[in-house]
């Protein structure tokens, strides 16, 4: 799928990946051939496959990449299959490396100017698999739910209560909780139960709360 110039530096990107502890070689290799430089504005194209996160408008970031491939990874780990929820689609790449690796995905986004410059990536892309919203990702989307597992892309200050409702049971909710320090934090649902693991300190833009735009 990468031609020309921006092949070289997506294999030298999955190699930092590596180094830094990503494993999985199914989301290295989808890593590696998913075209980053179309998820960012043509000024910033030069650095669309160094590992940073970088503005998209609007005050938000595509991840990066390192997270992007770790949260993933995470979500095969502990066995998601099926279908995944993400919520803060913002430039769509987080939703394009997962439309790759599972059944289908849906995505929230409050800001519907982000939404539909993903949407349109999604078709460049022939990601037939993503059902996109716009509306507040703190609820979710109870309509398509339950899901194997759900991503949270912005850091929630509380545990979000109604997205571990749409997990099924033995499904994985994985979201950065927190405001200036922000714990990535994976929860498992065991029926009721949801059994919590804190896993590393992360940065990320706010989950808001309220109004959609
Ligand atoms: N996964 C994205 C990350 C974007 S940054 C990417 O790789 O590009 C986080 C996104 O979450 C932003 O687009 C922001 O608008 C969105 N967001 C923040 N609060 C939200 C909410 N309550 N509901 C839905 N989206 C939200």
């Amino acid at each position: 799928m990468l031609l020309n110039n921006y092949a070289r530096s997506a294999s030298i990107l999955i190699e930092q990946l590596k180094k830094l502890g990503v494993e999985d070689a199914k989301v290295l290799a989808v890593l590696e051939q998913t075209p980053r430089h179309l998820f960012v504005d043509d000024v910033l194209k030069h650095k669309s496959y160094e590992n940073t996160a970088l503005p998209i408008g609007q005050g938000q970031t595509i991840s990066q990449p390192f997270i992007v491939g770790k949260m993933t990874e995470i979500l095969r780990q502990v066995g998601v299959e099926g279908s995944v929820l993400e919520i803060g689609t913002g430039s769509g790449y987080q939703t394009a490396i997962l439309a790759q690796l599972f059944e289908s995905v849906c995505t929230v986004e409050r800001i519907k100017s982000l939404q539909w410059q993903a949407k349109r990536r999604m078709h460049q892309l022939d990601l037939y698999n993503v059902s996109m919203k716009h509306g507040d990702g703190w609820l979710g989307w109870s309509s398509k739910a339950p899901f194997a597992g759900i991503i949270v892309t912005a850091a929630a200050k509380s545990v979000p209560h109604s997205l571990l409702q749409q997990l099924e049971d033995g499904g994985a909710l994985i979201v950065p909780l927190g405001e200036y320090e922000q714990v990535l934090t994976l929860f498992v649902r065991q029926g009721e139960q949801f059994i919590e693991h804190p896993l590393a300190p992360v940065k990320f833009v706010p989950l808001i709360a309220g109004d959609i735009i």
